[in-house]
């Protein structure tokens, strides 16, 4: 295989790639193809701009946290505002963009699959705005753990489907859905969640997300002046995280941090294997089976991530680190009372790891924290952890 495939197949290092069964290579490659035809066209680039606007409410602010800075007496604290888009994270950039590619593409009917139901929720949302047909894909076993978010797809006028087999959890809902996209590629679109999966997904939602770093650069450079000492974001599959680092890649002076829970710590502590169809770092046994992950974020309870965040850690070009349930709780409740925000628990491991960083760094410096989304959804779960402490 020549170099260029390769590099058309998607792979970070010897990270990413497609392994696939033949019938749906055949299908991402189509995907892949329109993608790279759309991604660049004015048209297509000139509507994503305008729902990101009056849709989703971008540009998201870089609101400097005063009261935090002053409290940790070190770095000055910016945090990044996803949390006040539309639907209340950054999922909703991602979906936006992959929709618009789906009415190009002519399909009649979206499909995702859903873990805890935020992306789910996310594509039902666009799928809702834009009269598409949308069938979720859930694990029986949360869509009983997370009744709620099943009722507010089916609000939208989603389809929620619940799979019964294996375990009943995200990974047979995603099995579930590329069984749907293989035999119905030709009115379908499989509309996926965090930049993971076979090419050319990670490549995918990373550009749609990269509207983050897009507007933060700007925005530091216009209130400081300069480029910001880091930039921290939490990681399930790494969406927010790539999407918030995307436009810092080349700065080398930037340190890139990405946080993960302690119990999730897939970068931090995972070997390279394959999963959901590409390689990457992954908690897994000795047989290559992927090992349960647990985290008080259902967002960030996955044991895979995106490929190029192995790649990342490998070279060394961005840093991954983990923070306790502990300190995410801790950090939750000093947001929340020195800011006013309330941030949703996958950002508050961001924010848990700010705490330590910022008082380290000089007082001209700043730190960005990218809040990919709010804690409406958490504060229910919060309050009964702190009532059993
Ligand atoms: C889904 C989600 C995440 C984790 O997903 P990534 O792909 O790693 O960004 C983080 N924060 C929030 C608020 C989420 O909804």
């Amino acid at each position: 295989m020549s170099q260029t495939s390769q590099v058309e197949k998607g792979y970070f290092g010897e990270f990413g790639g497609s392994f696939v069964p033949p019938q749906l290579e055949k299908v991402l490659q189509i995907l892949a193809d329109q993608f790279e035809k759309y991604k660049d066209d004015e048209e297509f680039n000139r509507e994503l701009q305008y729902y990101f606007e009056d849709y989703v409410g971008r540009e998201s602010p870089l609101y400097f946290a005063e009261r935090l800075t002053n409290e940790l007496g070190g770095a000055k604290i910016y945090l990044k505002r996803e949390d006040l888009n539309h639907t209340g994270a950054h999922k909703i950039n991602n979906v936006l963009g992959q929709i618009l590619l789906a009415k190009r593409m002519g399909a009649k009917r979206v499909i995702a699959e859903t873990g805890a139901g935020q992306h789910g929720v996310a594509t039902a949302t666009v799928c809702a705005m834009f009269g598409m047909d949308c069938t979720i894909y859930m694990g029986a076993e949360d869509t009983k753990r997370q009744a709620l978010n099943v009722f507010r797809m089916e609000l939208l006028g989603a389809k929620v489907v619940a799979v019964t087999k294996g375990q009943a959890r995200l990974k047979e809902a995603v099995d579930e859905a590329l069984a749907d996209l293989v035999a119905n590629y030709e009115n379908t679109f499989y509309l996926l969640g965090s930049a993971v999966g076979p090419h050319p997904f990670p490549t995918m939602v990373k550009h749609f997300q990269s509207i983050i770093s897009k507007e933060s650069k700007r925005q530091i450079l216009a209130k400081e002046g300069r480029l910001p000492y880091a930039v921290l974001a939490c990681i399930g599959g790494g969406s927010n995280a790539i999407g918030s680092f995307a436009d810092y890649l080349e700065d080398e002076e930037v340190r890139l941090i990405g946080i993960e829970p302690a119990e999730a710590a897939t970068l931090t502590k995972g070997t390279t294997g394959v999963i959901h169809g590409f390689k990457c770092l992954v908690l897994q046994d000795e047989e290559g089976n992927p090992l349960p992950t647990y985290s008080i974020a259902a967002g960030l309870d996955y044991p895979g991530c995106g490929p190029e965040h192995s790649q990342l850690k490998t070279t060394g070009r961005a840093e991954y680190v983990t923070v306790t349930k502990a300190e995410v709780l801790e950090a939750f409740q000093i947001l929340s009372k020195t800011e006013g925000i309330i941030p949703a628990l996958e950002s508050a491991h961001a924010v848990a790891y700010a705490l330590k960083l910022a008082p380290t760094v000089g007082k001209k410096e700043s730190i960005i924290i990218n809040i990919s989304g709010r804690g409406d959804k958490d504060v229910e779960q919060v309050f009964a952890m702190l009532k059993d402490q």
